[in-house]
């Protein structure tokens, strides 16, 4: 695919298949439109006036950009995490969980909710710690707690995709080791997309990288991808070996 804001190319023929079960790393500098990438993936790209998008993606076979696909099709079946921690800080834990359920025009009883909170805290790694405080404000945790509140937010909905733009940026070590931990876990029932600027945590949680670079005018585009172990030990590109070596 290949993308525009206005006049401005920001990706060029980017093609990546990221499969089921993998943790799949983006990498690359500032810029080089890792996130507008990610954004593409769940259509959020669109909701910019002046961005404009050629190509597809395909959700298991399907289209996600074709007329007979809906936006909130794609909304159920691909959770997004943001660098910066966002929960509704003044909703309680409980109904931060459950507030992705209303927008996705999903219908859930009193038990369904319960069984959805427990199951969705459980799997992002933060049920023990606010079991017994889910009706205190979201706003009130920590912020690696808070991030994993929005891994559970997302994970309510039952997404086939987890798209992660820098989930850990913004977070201390110990928090950043429990997610990918949660990571490790939850791969094997999601397809999980993560953009990083940090090297060992890309080939710490994931099987697949692909180095991503805006160069002399070029637009963002892939300069190499495949499997990660690979990639890092001996990359084709002098450029990724480069990038990955912290030589830039
Ligand atoms: P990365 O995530 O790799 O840092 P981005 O996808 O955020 O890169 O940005 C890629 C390019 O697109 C940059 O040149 C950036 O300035 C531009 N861009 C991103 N978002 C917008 C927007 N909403 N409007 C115009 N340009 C944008
Ligand atoms: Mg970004």
């Amino acid at each position: 695919m290949s993308a525009w804001f206005g006049d401005h190319q920001v990706l060029l023929d980017v093609s990546l298949t990221m499969p089921a079960g993998q943790v799949t790393a983006l990498i690359g500098p500032s810029g080089c439109g890792k996130s507008t990438f990610l954004r593409i993936l769940n259509r959020m790209h669109e909701l910019v006036p002046s961005a404009s998008l050629a190509g597809e993606v395909r959700l298991d076979g399907d289209d996600i950009y074709d007329s007979g696909h809906r936006l909130i099709d794609a909304r159920k079946h691909i959770g997004m995490v943001f660098q910066k921690p966002n929960p509704f800080p003044a909703m309680s834990i409980y109904d931060n969980v459950i507030a992705g359920l209303k927008l996705t025009g999903m219908r859930a009883s009193r038990d369904e909710k319960d069984y959805l909170v427990e199951r969705s805290l459980t799997s992002a790694g933060l049920w023990k710690e606010v079991k017994d405080r889910l009706r205190a404000p979201g706003g009130g945790l920590s912020g690696g707690q808070q991030q994993r509140l929005c891994i559970a937010r997302s994970l309510a909905i039952k997404p086939k995709v987890l798209l992660m733009d820098e989930p850990c940026s913004a977070l201390d070590p110990t928090s950043t080791r429990v997610i990918e931990e949660t990571m490790g876990e939850l791969q094997k029932e999601l397809t999980i997309v993560i953009v990083t600027h940090n090297m060992q945590q890309a080939q710490r949680v994931s099987q697949q990288c692909a180095f991503f670079l805006a160069s002399q005018g070029q637009p963002g585009h892939i300069v190499e991808h495949g499997d990660t172990e690979a990639m890092f030990d001996s990359p084709i590109d002098p450029r990724t070996y480069d990038y990955v070596n912290g030589r830039f």
